[in-house]
């Protein structure tokens, strides 16, 4: 037996036995059958956590980072992600079937929904060898990261970012505000992009960089949502010193870096876990004709998403990569989440500003429905996405 961490142990076991989707979905199965309550049916928390006003939100970050603790412990963190950092090494079938799975059961989540999906990648493509021992932390639970891209004169407008990055001797002072940036009272780092090149403009002359939070000169400052919960802030740097190590990718390459983290787009399954979400809402009162015939609209629209989300599933099983038609399932998904809402509203009318905590999910559902249509990129960028790179349109 050797003194290598009983985790590395119980990853490398199971990396041994190189199991099909099948296999991989039974032993994921079985492993939250016993770490996890099985509830396939209610309120999906899962998709709303970080709305949510909470009573102790610093006992939901120890859940959520003791949760990643045991996924990493039993082999099932960083599932797509390479051994060399702790992770399977499986395919992106292999996390659409966990993703699948675990969404059936009460697990916490939501607090490494962003260093997971886009700025782990992001952190190994470009990353040096000690940046990329960031990676296995974050795959043990130990970090969460926040992305530190949008500004307030720079949101859809990625290019218009004006935090500065400026040459010292031995390293970079930066300077500036960034909003907006989800989890990050809870990170201990973030991923920055900032203007490295004074005068430059547009995509030229940015650079990407990891910040420590604990810098001197860093201030976050959470924002309250409608909501009730406060998952972003505000960041603000003040002649903050990072180290010439601290570059992520090259110098000046900072747009290349944001668009590479832009393109680990997110492949959910929210059309499948809203059937939980319609089938509780079935319970509600439908007898106004304007309410019910909504519902029935959101319902339509619901199984449309699952059965495309089905096909685009299909697809990556037999082999191809998720394509951009994923940003007409994120459209389909704001349009959900918002038409439940409208329904919702109509259904219950004034009985919604009670004071009965047992409308609280339902209160969150009709406020966080706007939060879908702008978070990871407004719905009026990703039409004109969809348009150019879906169905060849010229730029508008
Ligand atoms: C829940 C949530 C979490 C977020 N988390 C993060 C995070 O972690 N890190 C981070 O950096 N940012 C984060 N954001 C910010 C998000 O990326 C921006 O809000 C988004 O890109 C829009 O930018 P903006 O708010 O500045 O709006 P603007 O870009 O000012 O847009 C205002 C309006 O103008 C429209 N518009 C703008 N340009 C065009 C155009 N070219 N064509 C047509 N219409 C246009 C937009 O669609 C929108 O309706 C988050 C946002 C939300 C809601």
């Amino acid at each position: 037996m050797t003194d290598r961490p009983r985790a590395e142990v119980a990853v490398t076991d199971v990396l041994a036995a190189g199991p099909t989707v099948a296999e991989f979905a039974e032993q994921a199965r079985a492993f939250l059958d016993e770490h996890a309550e099985h509830r396939p049916d209610g309120f999906p928390d899962a998709m709303f956590a970080q709305f949510r006003e909470m009573d102790d939100v610093e006992a939901w970050e120890q859940s959520c980072r003791q949760w990643q603790r045991t996924l990493f412990e039993h082999g099932f963190a960083g599932i797509t992600w390479p051994a060399e950092v702790g992770g399977r090494g499986l395919s992106p079938a292999h996390a659409l079937a966990w993703t699948d799975l675990e969404f059936e059961y009460d697990v916490p989540r939501g607090l490494f929904g962003v260093t997971l999906e886009m700025i782990g990648p992001t952190v190994y493509t470009f990353g040096t060898a000690a940046q990329k021992e960031h990676c296995r932390r974050i795959l043990r639970g130990e970090e969460v990261w926040c992305q530190l891209m949008s500004e307030p004169g720079a949101g859809s407008d990625l290019a218009a970012v004006s935090t500065s990055a400026r040459r010292t001797e031995d390293g970079w002072v930066v300077n500036g505000q960034k909003v907006w940036t989800s989890e990050a009272r809870h990170s201990r780092y973030g991923y920055l992009i900032a203007r490295s090149e004074p005068g430059s403009e547009r995509h030229r002359g940015l650079t990407a960089f990891v910040v420590d939070l604990e810098a001197p000169g860093v201030e976050v400052r959470p924002l309250r949502q409608m909501t009730g919960g406060a998952s972003f802030a505000e960041v603000f740097f003040d002649d903050v010193l990072l180290p010439a190590e601290a570059v992520l990718g090259e110098v000046g390459q900072g747009w290349m870096v944001a668009m590479t983290t832009l393109g680990f787009e997110r492949f959910t399954m929210f059309g499948r876990s809203f059937g939980r979400l319609v089938r509780q809402a079935a319970d509600l009162d439908w007898d106004a004709s304007d309410a019910r015939e909504r519902f029935v609209d959101v319902v339509v629209q619901q199984r449309g998403l699952a059965a495309f989300e089905e096909g685009m599933h299909a697809r990556l099983l037999a082999g191809s990569a998720p394509g951009p038609e994923a940003a007409l399932a994120k459209l389909a998904t704001g349009r959900l989440v918002s038409g439940l809402g409208d329904a919702v509203r109509r259904s219950l009318g004034a009985e919604l500003a009670l004071d009965d905590p047992s409308l609280d999910d339902w209160r969150l559902v009709l406020l966080a429905g706007p939060a879908f249509h702008i978070a990871g990129g407004t719905d009026e960028i990703v039409k004109s996405m969809i348009a150019e790179r879906v169905l060849g349109l010229p730029k508008g």
